[in-house]
C-alpha cells in the first residue's frame, strides 16, 4: 500500500512543473466506496467544479456537495496551464458582434475583468498563496501582419470598453523598455491579466472546500450518470443536481464526448534564471508575455525565476485524452525552439520540465455555462484555453444557477445560449470529419503563420480563410 501511495505521489507530481513544486502531499484522498445522498455531485475536481463547490458553500452552508474526482484535484488542466489569469474570454468578440447578444457580452467582459481581484481576494481569504501578481500581459509583434493584427485588436478592446489604462499599444522602443523579445516590432500591453502558479490554487481551492464541508472523493472516475443518480466505480450517489466539470477531460463520459473535444497544449520550463539573465530579459515583473502568431503561444516567468512557456495543439482521434506525455517526446523539441525564438541568448540553457494537458473547445468555439432544472444536469467549459479566470466567473454563475438566485451572472450570454443549450445539441460532427477538420484548421494556422513570417503575398488572403473556416 506504501510502494502504491508513493507510485501515485510521483506520477501526480511528474505532470506538470506546477505539480511537482506544490508543498503539499499529491497521496490522493479516499475514493468514494458507499451509497451516498447529496443535495449537488460535481464531477471534476478542477477549477470550474472547484469553484463552483466554494460558491454553492458560501451562498449555502447546508447544502451537501460532493465533488467526485477521477485521479486528484489539479490532475486535469487546471494544474496544468500556462498560469495566465487572463480577463479575455475566448470567442467574446463573435458575442460582441452579435446585436442581441452584444450588450450582455460586453456585461460579461466587465465580470471578467472583476473576477481577476475576486479571484486574489479569495485566495487571501483562504490562505492559498498561489503567487498570484496582476501585472499583466504583453503580445509581441513580430512581423509587419502581426502589426496590423494587434492594431485591429486594438480597436476591438476599445469597443469591448477596455481603456487606454486597460490595454495600448507599444511602439517597439517602449516594449523593448518591458521586455527583449528577439525582433520585435512593437506590442500591445494588457492590464488585466495575472500570472499564477495554478496547482497551488486548484490544491488550495481544494483544501478550502473540504474546509466548508463539501465531501472531495478522489480516484472515483464517473462511471455514468442520470437523472437521480451518478455511478462510479466503487459507489453511488442519489441527487438532484449532477454538475459536469470535467472540460478537455471529459472524454469518459458518452454524453460529452462530442460537446467538448480536448486539444492538447504543450510546456516546458527553464532552471531558474540567474540575476543576469533576467536582467537581459528586461522584465521586471511577472508580466505574461506571447507573440501573435496563430498559433498560440504563452509565457510567464514563476515566482522562482523560470521561465514556464507553452504552444502548440494536438488533437488525437476521436477525442482521446493523453493522461500523461513523455518528456521525451520530439513535440517538446518545438516548444523549447519557439521559446528560443523569444530569447536567443538563452540558448543551452537547462529545461527542467516538459509536459501536456487538454483543454476543452465546444464546436461553436465559445465557452457555455448551462443548467437544465428539469433534468438536474449542468456543465460548464469550451474557454478554448482561457480557462484559468473564465472558470471561476463559470463556477460562480453555474453556483448561482443551481441554487435559484438571479444575479448579473445569470443573465450573461455564455450562460444557456439557445439551441444548444441541453447536453445533445451543438455537437462536433463525428469522425473522421472531425479530425479531419481540427487537422486542416491548425494546418492553415500553420501555413498562415509561415507565410506571414515570409511576407508572401498570399498570407492576407490566409488569414481571411482562417476567420471564415467554419
Ligand atoms: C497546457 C495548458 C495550458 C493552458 N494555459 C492556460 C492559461 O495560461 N490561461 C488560461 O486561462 N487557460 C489556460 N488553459 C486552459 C485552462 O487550464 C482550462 O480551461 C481550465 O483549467 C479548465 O478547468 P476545468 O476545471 O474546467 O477542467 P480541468 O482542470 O481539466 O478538470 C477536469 C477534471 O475532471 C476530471 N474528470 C474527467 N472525467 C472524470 C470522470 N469521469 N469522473 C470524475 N472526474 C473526471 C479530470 O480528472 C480533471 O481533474 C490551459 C490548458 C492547458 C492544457
Amino acid at each position: 500500500m506504501q510502494q502504491l501511495r508513493e507510485k501515485d505521489e510521483s506520477f501526480y507530481r511528474r505532470q506538470s512543473f506546477w505539480m511537482d513544486t506544490v508543498e503539499d502531499s499529491l497521496e490522493p484522498r479516499p475514493a468514494l466506496t458507499r451509497r451516498l445522498t447529496a443535495d449537488v455531485v460535481i464531477i471534476g475536481a478542477g477549477f470550474t467544479g472547484l469553484w463552483t463547490a466554494y460558491y454553492l458553500k458560501r451562498h449555502a452552508p447546508m447544502l451537501e456537495v460532493v465533488v467526485l474526482e477521477a485521479d486528484i484535484a489539479g490532475f486535469g488542466a487546471s494544474g496544468r496551464n500556462g498560469g495566465w489569469a487572463s480577463a479575455y474570454l475566448a470567442g467574446i468578440e463573435n458575442m460582441v458582434a452579435d446585436p442581441e447578444r452584444r450588450e450582455g457580452a460586453l456585461r460579461l467582459q466587465q465580470m471578467m475583468i472583476e473576477t481577476l481581484p475576486e479571484m486574489a481576494r479569495v485566495a487571501a481569504d483562504e490562505g492559498i498563496d498561489c503567487h498570484f501578481e496582476q501585472s499583466g500581459h504583453l503580445a509581441a509583434a513580430m512581423v509587419p501582419a502581426h502589426l496590423s493584427r494587434l492594431k485591429a485588436h486594438v480597436r476591438e478592446l476599445r469597443e469591448l470598453g477596455f481603456s487606454e489604462a486597460d490595454c495600448h499599444y507599444l511602439e517597439p522602443g517602449e516594449l523593448a523598455s518591458k521586455i527583449q523579445i528577439d525582433g520585435a516590432l512593437g506590442g500591445l500591453f494588457m492590464a488585466h491579466c495575472a500570472a499564477i502558479q495554478p496547482a497551488r490554487l486548484v490544491r488550495g481551492l481544494a483544501r478550502a472546500v473540504e474546509r466548508q464541508g463539501v465531501h472531495l472523493f478522489e480516484k472515483s472516475p464517473v462511471t455514468g450518470f442520470g437523472p437521480g443518480g451518478v455511478n462510479t466505480e466503487h459507489g453511488s450517489i442519489c441527487t438532484e443536481h449532477t454538475l459536469i466539470c470535467t472540460e478537455g477531460y471529459s472524454g469518459s463520459l458518452p454524453q460529452m464526448k462530442r460537446k467538448l473535444i480536448p486539444l492538447h497544449s504543450m510546456m516546458v520550463a527553464t532552471r531558474p534564471l540567474t540575476a543576469a539573465e533576467k536582467r537581459q530579459l528586461g522584465l521586471r515583473h511577472r508580466t505574461t508575455f506571447n507573440n501573435v502568431n496563430h498559433l498560440v503561444t504563452y509565457g510567464q516567468v514563476t515566482a522562482d525565476d523560470r521561465i514556464a512557456f507553452g504552444c502548440r495543439g494536438r488533437y488525437f482521434y476521436d477525442a482521446a485524452v493523453c493522461r500523461t506525455f513523455d518528456p521525451h517526446d520530439p513535440v517538446f523539441e518545438a516548444v523549447r525552439a519557439e521559446l528560443l525564438s523569444f530569447f536567443p541568448f538563452l540558448e543551452g540553457i537547462d529545461f527542467t520540465h516538459a509536459w501536456g494537458g487538454a483543454l476543452g473547445v465546444s464546436r461553436q468555439l465559445e465557452p457555455m455555462v448551462c443548467f437544465d432544472r428539469d433534468a438536474g444536469l449542468g456543465w460548464s467549459g469550451g474557454y478554448f484555453g482561457d480557462g484559468v479566470a473564465a472558470s471561476a466567473l463559470a463556477g460562480r454563475t453555474l453556483a448561482d444557477l443551481v441554487l435559484g438566485r438571479e444575479t448579473d451572472r445569470t443573465h450573461t450570454p455564455w450562460v444557456n445560449p439557445k439551441q444548444i443549450r441541453r447536453l445533445d445539441q451543438g455537437l462536433w460532427e463525428p469522425e473522421p470529419l472531425r479530425w479531419l477538420g481540427v487537422q486542416l484548421r491548425a494546418n492553415l494556422m500553420r501555413w498562415t503563420d509561415a507565410a506571414e513570417h515570409r511576407d508572401h503575398p498570399l498570407a492576407p488572403v490566409m488569414q481571411r480563410m482562417l476567420r471564415l473556416a467554419p
